[in-house]
């Protein structure tokens, strides 16, 4: 089968495997589709701390599986061969201070499979632990489930947002996240949302999705102050505009990642003075399986986030694409013969 490889910082090959086993608990798994974002060109630039190369990178996957090793269906699971599934890539020491009080992604030994040291999805087959392999429904398209990874996040990123019925949402960023963030915040009672981005383009995908007020800067909104602000961006300039228009009482947080070594100017007098809120949200935790029932009762506008699919030859192409900020959500789909556009 074959295989992108990370080898080293910048370095990509595409290479023959063989296909692997499945161990104890583990499922042996066909890639239908893995999107890329952000934490991949990280990860590629030698960014992301702790990643261990050689790596097979791809984090965001729905799967078909192939073969179940043993041990996998004799506790609550009954997966069968063809199942429909998505996979959470995290995983975790499970035994630190922080995994055994329940803060399991905040562990200092987290490894996303496809991000530090385990194998990820950019390869026709991988074998994932059955505890990380979520159902499908047969009807659900398996392709576009594979926004259900960074939907897991978006929910994670709204179960830390203190916030009440009727708030008034602002978010910075239209990309993949952002968007998320904006489609969840009515169903979490938002009275209204505002969504900030200096792309045009990004906007469009944003009215597709249902985001009622779309601005290129919070200046030309007719509101100056919001109870919730989210920055998607993790670009410092967006940031310090953000935390200038938060309501007093209201809440700010840091979603988007930014670059670790960097600072952002704020107002510590208006925290104070404000009664403000502050806070971060780190991947994954305790919201996967929501996140498969909030994408299966249609919680997004998946037709409307993707834009094209790529082939293990054009993996290269397809990050070249996306940090070019070109298209929307991009996907490699690993066992497809053509790359294509989706609209
Ligand atoms: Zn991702
Ligand atoms: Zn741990």
């Amino acid at each position: 089968m074959r295989a992108i490889v990370f080898n080293s910082v910048g370095q990509i090959a595409l290479e023959e495997r063989p296909v692997p086993e499945p161990g104890y608990k583990e499922i042996l798994i066909e890639t239908a589709a893995v999107g890329i974002c952000g934490t991949d060109t990280t990860v590629l630039d030698g960014e992301f701390e702790g990643t261990v190369f050689p790596l097979v990178p791809g984090h965001e996957a729905t799967v078909k599986i192939v073969a179940l090793g043993e041990g996998v269906n004799d506790g609550v699971f009954d997966f069968k061969v063809g199942d429909h599934v998505a996979v959470n890539p995290s995983t975790t020491c499970g035994e630190c201070e922080l995994c055994l009080n329940g803060k399991q992604n905040l562990c200092a030994d987290w490894n996303g499979l496809g991000v530090v040291a385990s194998d990820g999805a950019c390869q026709q087959f991988f074998t994932a632990p059955s505890r990380n392999v979520y159902k499908l429904q047969p009807e659900t398209d398996l392709n576009e489930a594979a926004l259900i990874e960074p939907l897991a996040c978006s929910i994670r990123g709204w179960d830390l947002l203190p916030r009440e019925l009727g708030s008034h949402v602002l978010v910075y960023g239209a990309g993949t996240m952002g968007l998320m963030m904006a489609q969840l915040a009515p169903r979490m009672g938002a009275a209204s949302v505002t969504i900030i981005d200096i792309n045009e383009d990004r906007l469009k995908v944003a009215e597709e999705c249902g985001v009622e007020h779309r601005f290129t800067s919070a200046d030309d909104a007719a509101r100056e102050e919001w109870d919730v602000v989210i920055d998607a961006t993790g670009a410092i300039p967006a940031i310090e505009d953000a935390v200038t228009r938060i309501k007093p009482g209201g809440a700010f947080q840091a979603f988007g990642v930014a670059p670790a070594e960097e600072t952002a100017k704020f107002s510590p007098f208006r925290l104070y003075r404000g009664e403000l809120n502050f806070v971060g949200s780190m991947a994954v935790h305790n919201s996967f399986g929501r996140a498969v029932e909030m994408f299966e009762v249609g919680a997004l506008n998946a037709k409307a986030m993707l834009s094209h699919s790529f082939t293990l030859d054009d993996y290269s192409q397809a990050l070249d694409m996306f940090r070019a900020g070109t298209g929307r959500k991009l996907q490699i789909r690993p066992n497809d013969t053509e790359s294509r556009e989706l609209q």
